[in-house]
């Protein structure tokens, strides 16, 4: 079936003592034994399974083309899922440009105990072959990267990346399934921040990991999901189930919008530099245009004058809303290096933009008056 039937079907299926149409949110946090001690209907304990959470990871393994998946109670869950499927020892190479949550937990959380990181530019494949070891046991992409959004040729690395016996990861939380699928360009497994566009209502905290195969890398994410424990609650779990239903179209309308932001803010005289893969000149487009469907709703726009000029354009903005995070439909802007912080390498003039589902003449309005 097509991506937005999938969106619509996948997982759910008619509640066999009601006939509810939709998902029921099953709260019940533990499950009744059979007198011979067995779970005749596959769900002994919340923490371990839910019938709501269930849905919801068979509608993302089919979404992403997968074999199995696990949500989480954040993104962060579940990239720290996927390292902790490695051991104190181990070496995994990251992308120097990538969210900067996840630089901050690989330095304060997985390097103390025992991991070893190489960060590079992940676009650049002689760093890629240069910083593998024997010991490089992952590989991490992020493409569209955040915020230059740089673009990684997955199928490219993952094959250099199997070659050195090393898994191959993909952060598609800017792009999500319906724009691109990591697994059939050769990744291994895929992680979401389900938080963004995929709930896509900004009411949610939720991550995901999906993998090709349910083999010893998913079952070591499964481990982690019971027993360390950061489950989503069924209600989130339906929340973004009823968010990917309209995941298609409202990826759809995020493109068209934020194609025509970039193109305004690319011609204009105020502007430095605009970093949209949809763009002719976007050093990363040709290989966007092959490996995904559509370039998103993501924009990074570096203004003339410097941080200074940088916040005054943003305090004027009167759609924009300034917030940090992404995907909703409602239209973000942020400073980035002020949120990243001390060690953030992002330019200082840099504004990142969520595009929101709003008309585009508004939004482009309000530029056209920030920027004056
Ligand atoms: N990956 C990307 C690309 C993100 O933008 C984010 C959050 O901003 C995350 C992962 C982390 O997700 P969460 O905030 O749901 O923990």
């Amino acid at each position: 079936m097509k991506l937005e039937t999938l969106a619509i079907h996948a997982g759910k299926h008619i509640d066999a003592e009601t006939g509810a149409v939709t998902q029921p949110i099953h709260m019940s946090t533990t499950f009744e034994r059979a007198e011979d001690g067995s779970y005749p209907l596959g769900y002994s304990y919340g923490r371990g399974n839910n019938p709501t959470r269930a849905a919801l990871e068979r509608r993302l393994a089919a979404l992403e083309g997968g074999a199995a998946a696990a949500a989480f109670s954040s993104g962060t869950a579940a990239i720290s899922a996927i390292l902790q499927t490695l051991a104190p020892g181990d070496h995994m190479i990251a992308p120097r440009d990538i969210y900067y949550g996840v630089i901050r937990t690989l330095r304060e959380v997985f390097t103390p105990w025992g991991l070893q990181v190489t960060f590079i530019d992940m676009t650049d494949e002689a760093a890629l072959k240069a910083a593998l070891r024997p010991q490089t046991k992952l590989v991490w992409v992020e493409t569209p990267s955040n915020p230059l959004m740089r673009i990684t040729p997955i199928a490219r690395v993952a094959e250099i990346a199997h070659a050195a016996g090393a898994l191959c990861v993909c952060d598609n939380t800017f792009a999500t399934p319906v724009l691109q699928n990591p697994l059939r360009h050769g990744a291994d497994g895929v992680m979401h921040s389900t938080t963004k566009f995929m709930n896509g209502h900004t009411d949610i905290i939720g991550g995901a990991v999906i993998a090709r195969e349910n083999g010893e890398f998913f079952q070591k994410v499964k481990k982690v999901q019971t027993n360390v424990g950061a489950i989503p609650s069924p209600f989130d779990c339906w929340l973004l189930m009823r968010g990917i239903a309209t995941l298609p179209l409202r990826m759809k309308a995020h493109g068209e919008n934020a194609m025509r932001v970039a193109s305004y803010l690319a011609a204009h005289p105020k502007v430095e530099a605009v970093h949209y893969p949809g763009l002719r000149d976007h050093p990363g487009h040709d290989i966007a245009a092959e490996q995904m469907s559509g370039f998103g709703g993501m924009a990074s726009v570096q203004v003339k004058g410097g941080r200074d000029e940088a916040f005054r354009a943003v305090a004027r903005l009167r759609v924009f809303t300034r917030a940090t995070s992404l995907g909703g439909v409602e239209s973000l802007i942020e400073h980035r290096a002020s949120v990243e912080g001390p060690g953030s390498t992002t330019p200082e003039n840099l504004l990142r933009m969520s595009i929101g589902l709003e008309n585009a003449d508004d939004l482009i309005d309000d530029l056209k008056q920030a920027l004056e």
